[in-house]
């Protein structure tokens, strides 16, 4: 598996035909990826601005501000990969897209799937070229490392396996490195706030945790114990 399978991209379409961004939507969701949709030209620029997508779809017949000035305002701040769609035989618009930044267009009516190579294709050069950042976010405490994107721990480079709860809880007190973790914030965030269960659960976690994390977990270096009110992931 590439990184790149572990991140969903968002797709910020910008679209006022209604029945033809619902059928957009519908069928990059179903390719995995998140798709919001602005209706207006207006919208757009500001869903464009506040979202920060990954690409842009971009139909050029848009009320209150056409697609091409909404090309030409994206493109004063960010390189996001944009991909126009043409009404059929405008081709000036599309030679002006392409001027003011796009990187490709389709010409409707086109076939989702050639929708979805393209857009996978300026992902692809986006991801190549630096455009986008393909880092995960790791979460790092003493010999241990997690990946929280790709769901992998590790301890001193090898990988541990943990089970969900036991991520989660691990993720929660290393968030808190160097802080004490409080029993009913970590019971609130692992179990969820209606969790009336045996809070010895969250001990029992811990010693897992401990077992396969610590070099000795009956006297444990990275997750201590603060008497009386929860836990503390030490980084040493
Ligand atoms: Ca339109």
């Amino acid at each position: 598996m590439t990184l790149t399978d572990h991140r969903r991209h968002r797709i910020l379409l910008i679209e006022d035909e209604p029945g033809l961004a619902d059928s957009v939507r519908y069928s990059l969701e179903a390719e995995g990826f998140d798709v919001d949709v602005a209706d207006t030209g207006v919208a757009g620029l500001e869903a464009a601005r506040r979202l920060e997508p990954d690409l842009v779809l971009l139909d050029l017949m848009l009320p209150e501000m056409s697609g091409l000035d909404i090309c030409r305002q994206i493109r004063t701040s960010s390189d996001v990969p944009i991909v126009m769609l043409t009404a059929k035989d405008s081709e000036a618009d599309k030679v002006t897209g392409l001027e003011l930044g796009a990187d490709d267009y389709m010409t409707k009516p086109f076939s989702m799937r050639e929708l979805i190579a393209r857009v996978r294709a300026q992902l692809r050069r986006a991801t190549r070229t630096g455009v986008l950042s393909e880092t995960n976010e790791v979460l790092r405490g003493g010999p241990v490392e997690l990946d929280i994107d790709a769901h992998v721990a590790r301890v001193s480079g090898e990988e541990v396996e943990l089970r969900p709860k036991e991520f989660e809880l691990l993720e929660s007190l290393m968030r808190r490195k160097n802080r004490l973790a409080a029993r009913h914030a970590l019971i609130d965030e692992v179990w969820g706030p209606s969790y009336f269960g045996d809070t010895k659960t969250l001990d029992v976690h811990i010693k897992r945790l401990r077992e396969k994390l610590e070099d000795d977990s009956s006297n444990p270096k990275h997750i201590v114990t603060v008497r009386g009110l929860g836990y503390k992931f030490v980084d040493e």
